[in-house]
């Protein structure tokens, strides 16, 4: 069986606090925030990476940035400013192998700090 954690998420075998849904995408909060608003968007269907996720072709990729957008702006951070981060691989610290962005806002994320 699939033992994909945030697949878990999707089939309600593990709880998340979901704050949007669409038809193919979910967001929940991040069980470890690193700033006010933390969501991750995950496509429903597991894809591994932002690398698979962009070859599947099929407009999935703009689905998991719409619904990054409307979580923004549910959460009343589009106006200030929002970061959405895709890690993908080892190297740049992707933990979960389940392709998701990371929606973060309502601090200070201007880039590089300082
Ligand atoms: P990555 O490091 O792969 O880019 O991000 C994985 C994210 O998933 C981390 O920010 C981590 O806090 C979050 N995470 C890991 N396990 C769970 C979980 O069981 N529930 C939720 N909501 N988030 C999780
Ligand atoms: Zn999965």
């Amino acid at each position: 069986m699939n033992d994909c954690l945030f697949c878990k998420i999707v089939a309600k075998e593990i709880p998340a606090e979901i704050v949007y849904e669409t038809g193919r995408t979910l967001a929940f909060r991040d069980i470890n925030p690193q700033a006010p608003t933390h969501v991750l968007v995950i496509p429903k269907g597991h894809h591994a990476t932002a690398a698979v996720l962009a070859d599947a072709d099929d407009g999935l990729a703009d689905e998991v940035l719409k619904t990054a957008h409307a979580v923004a702006v549910l959460e009343g951070v589009a106006d200030s400013g929002y970061r959405v981060v895709f890690n993908t691989g080892l190297g740049a610290g992707q933990t979960v192998f389940h392709v998701h962005a990371h929606v973060l806002g309502g601090r200070d994320l201007t880039w590089p700090p300082g």
